[in-house]
């Protein structure tokens, strides 16, 4: 079996350290298999993704010396598969609108809607709304999320922990499905349609991923990504999820907290090849 693998960015800010790690990874790993690399963007979310960012990503990762196949597969192309999915996924009666807003959220989650904690609450479980709740709210034109219910798909699938995945990277062996740690997870919104959950499993099997490689903090996501390849039919890749790459302060590098850009640390002056050594990934 030829190793298929792909970096996969969303455009919502320039590429860090951790995303050079992390794509590094990811093509050393193809390279050292003689497998495929592929470059996704995925851009489904257009109120948080620019253009600029994606030419950003190609520039950022051409600079630190990755090459990878065209044409490059941007997901805002490809919004009506995800949109059938969704689709699939209603017409099943797996998914439930909620209008409730963060403050709605908060609150039914005991959490005081002052809390310093800008972050909602990590796993929303607080079902579908009451039907003339949801008649009088969508009569009036409020913005909803479609979320996937996870009781409904225990009634479709049985036991959610007998889906399992083989994970090679951190913890490696055989990984049960436990979805319940993020709840009902939003799979898409009346403005945007389907999200990046659902588009990320349509096109790891549209693209034929046989690995997918990216950092640790997605483990938890794979068991809802797991869930919906039970339900959508599609083929399971094998993870390997990497350690997160961490600052001097032993924090994880995020977009949110200003991490230095790769921009920045061209800019500086600093080699690829330094920044590869310092990377872990030496010439
Ligand atoms: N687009 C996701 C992110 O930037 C990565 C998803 C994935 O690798 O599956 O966090």
């Amino acid at each position: 079996m030829t190793l298929v693998t792909r970096f996969a960015p969303s455009p919502t800010g320039l590429l860090h350290m951790g995303h050079a790690f992390s794509a590094l990874t990811a093509w050393t790993a193809a390279r050292t298999a003689g497998g495929r690399f592929l470059l996704r963007i995925e851009d489904t979310d257009f109120t948080r993704c620019r253009s600029e960012y994606t030419e950003a990503v190609f520039e950022d990762l051409a600079w630190l010396g990755l090459d990878w196949e065209t044409p490059v597969r941007h997901q805002s192309e490809h919004r009506v598969d995800y949109d059938r999915a969704l689709e699939t996924l209603r017409d099943q009666g797996l998914l439930y609108r909620c209008f409730r807003t963060r403050k709605e959220r908060l609150a039914l989650a005991g959490v005081a809607p002052h809390a310093d904690d800008p972050t909602d609450p990590a796993a929303f479980t607080g079902g579908p709304h009451a039907p003339d709740e949801e008649a009088r709210r969508l009569e009036a034109g409020e913005a909803f999320a479609w979320r996937l219910s996870l009781d409904r798909a225990r009634a479709q699938l049985g036991d959610l922990s007998r889906l399992g995945w083989s994970e090679e990277g951190v913890d490696p062996g055989t990984h049960s499905a436990r979805p319940g740690a993020l709840g009902d997870m939003v799979m898409g919104r009346k403005d945007i349609g389907a999200g990046y959950v659902i588009a990320s499993v349509i096109d790891d099997a549209a693209q034929g991923i046989t690995h997918v490689i990216r950092g640790e903090d997605l483990i938890p996501m794979t068991s809802i990504q797991r869930v919906l390849q039970a339900l959508l039919q599609l083929p399971t890749p094998i993870y390997r999820h990497h350690p997160l790459l961490l600052d001097e302060t032993g924090k994880r590098f995020a977009k949110r907290d200003g991490a230095v850009t790769l921009a920045q640390i061209r800019a500086g002056g600093t080699s690829p090849a330094d920044l590869r050594a310092r990377l872990g990934f030496p010439d």
